[in-house]
């Protein structure tokens, strides 16, 4: 299946649900797809941090504050350590990583005395574990299947209310103006009121 701008559908960036082209809002997870246009991986690194994941979805649909040629490198050269995931904020499996990596260099150092124990197959695991991870990150990295986490940025989302609060803005002095003119107006009728309270007064002294 293809997707594309002429395909007429388009994939869920979240669920990767089969959408028109046309549909706002992907009627199986509820994505609203404009509100990717302010996803932010740095807003949901800062909330993973505090282990807040309410309102963090993955995606490969990368937001504008991750570099994939970053990601690329990081992935090829340090992937082994686990920085490819600490970048993107996938900190557990990040840490796991370093964990193996730490594991495997312990295991490099005390080759020697270990050996023997290595015999016992499940000690290289840890070790197995790190270079699947790794090598399976690259190839999600490189086909563009890694998801990275991603939250809607509130800061960004509000930016373009700028618009609305300059309307409010011309609507407030408008509105001024108006209430000026009135003002005007009123102190006029006022002016007339009391010029012709003072004819009518005059001229009932005449009388
Ligand atoms: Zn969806």
């Amino acid at each position: 299946m293809k997707f594309g701008k002429n395909s007429g559908y388009k994939k869920c960036p979240r669920c990767g649900n089969k959408c028109l082209q046309a549909q706002s809002e992907c009627e199986e997870c509820g994505l609203i797809f404009s509100r990717m246009e302010y996803a932010s991986n740095k807003a949901a690194k800062r909330k993973l941090r505090h282990f807040d994941t309410d309102f963090v979805i993955y995606t490969n649909q990368y937001p504008k504050d991750v570099s994939y040629i970053k990601l690329l490198l990081l992935t090829i050269f340090l992937g082994i350590t686990g920085a490819h995931y600490y970048y993107v904020g996938k900190y557990v499996k990040g840490g796991l990583m370093t964990a193996c990596f730490v594991y495997l260099v312990f295991c490099t150092i005390f080759n020697a005395q270990m050996v023997e124990y290595l015999e016992t197959y499940y000690l290289y695991l840890p070790i197995g574990i790190a270079a699947f991870a790794w090598i399976a990150s690259l190839i999600y990295v490189i086909t563009k299947k890694f998801k990275v986490p991603v939250t809607i940025d509130m800061s960004m989302a509000t930016a373009n209310v700028v618009d609305v609060e300059y309307a409010r803005k011309e609507f407030d002095k408008v509105t001024e103006e108006l209430k000026n003119e009135n003002l005007k107006n009123k102190n006029k009728k006022k002016k007339n009121d009391v010029v012709e309270d003072v004819k009518k007064s005059e001229d009932g002294d005449k009388k």
